[in-house]
């Protein structure tokens, strides 16, 4: 039995639905899903009846981008309840923050005499969740680049002319957010961060787990955080971080996470959501 709990689909920045990315694991054999969609919720409710029909085993999640001492993280979210208000409120902030980054993304390159309607961009991303992906497909639609690469290396990249910085949580806050919705709180691709440094201090904040295997860990990157998940005595979780074919090939299915470290996980949930959010009944996903 085997695993994937990092996927993104057209809700976020990747590019299937979450009907394809179902059909892709059942494809690549894999037992339990669990959809990660940057700040969003909005394709777990069609991932979740995917998933019955095809008797795989779904959990409901989001990706969040953290700030810790100024260093971007990237925090995974498991379990909670989905019509949690405090946590439905604070997705909704965070997708207006979205749009707004993208707004004056568009603006900059306007700026810049290049003529690309917002409205362009938000009929290609349709979804509450836009991000710089959508910016650059839109780009190349116009014939403005010849590709999403181009388009990112000479606009969107940081510091380029059409950059504008992501807002960012507090981690403190999105954690303990996760945690009054009834979730568990994951460090995503550690190795991708650098964020040994900040271990302690984000166990100390109650961090719940850490992501040991992913598509960017080498083996000596994922023993690396087997060993310190041990130490702290955090969950191991997975996954592929398949955006679909926004970066070159799907990954969806070459990286199984080992049903062993589920159980840990769907007790920690249980656990979460005993004590927390009870404000609203809990839907099936
Ligand atoms: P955002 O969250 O809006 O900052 O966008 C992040 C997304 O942009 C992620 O899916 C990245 O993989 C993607 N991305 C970042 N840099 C590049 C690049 N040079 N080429 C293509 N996609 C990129
Ligand atoms: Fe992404
Ligand atoms: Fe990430
Ligand atoms: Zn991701």
């Amino acid at each position: 039995m085997t695993a994937d709990l990092h996927l993104h689909t057209h809700f976020s920045d990747g590019t299937f639905s979450p009907e394809q990315v179902v059909a892709r694991a059942v494809h690549s054999n894999l037992n339990t899903l669990a959809l990660t969609d940057h700040d969003t919720l909005e394709g777990c409710a069609r991932m979740a009846a995917a998933c019955r029909d095809a008797s795989i085993e779904f959990l409901v999640g989001t990706e969040l981008t953290v700030d810790f001492e100024g260093t971007e993280l990237h925090l995974l979210g498991y379990g909670f309840n989905p019509a949690c208000p405090a946590l439905q409120q604070a997705l909704e902030r965070f997708q207006i923050a979205r749009q707004a980054r993208v707004h004056e993304m568009v603006d900059r390159l306007n700026r810049l005499q290049i003529r690309l309607p917002i409205q362009e961009v938000l009929a290609l991303a349709n979804c509450r969740s836009p991000g710089r992906p959508h910016v650059a497909r839109a780009l190349v639609e116009r014939g403005v680049c010849s590709s999403v690469d181009e388009a990112f290396t000479r606009f969107l990249k940081k510091d380029r002319p059409a950059w504008v910085p992501k807002a960012k949580v507090a981690v403190e806050d999105a954690i303990r957010l996760l945690h009054d919705a009834g979730g568990v709180a994951v460090l995503a691709h550690p190795g991708l961060n650098r964020a040994d440094p900040y271990l302690p201090s984000l166990v100390e904040a109650d961090l719940d787990g850490i992501e040991c295997f992913h598509t960017k860990h080498s083996p000596a990157t994922s023993a690396h955080y087997l060993q310190l998940a041990a130490r702290y005595q955090l969950l191991v979780t997975g996954g592929s971080d398949c955006h679909g074919m926004a970066k070159g090939r799907p990954l969806i299915g070459s990286l199984k996470l080992d049903a062993i470290h589920l159980e840990p996980l769907r007790k920690a949930i249980a656990q979460r959501r005993a004590r927390a959010c009870l404000t609203s009944p809990s839907p099936v996903h």
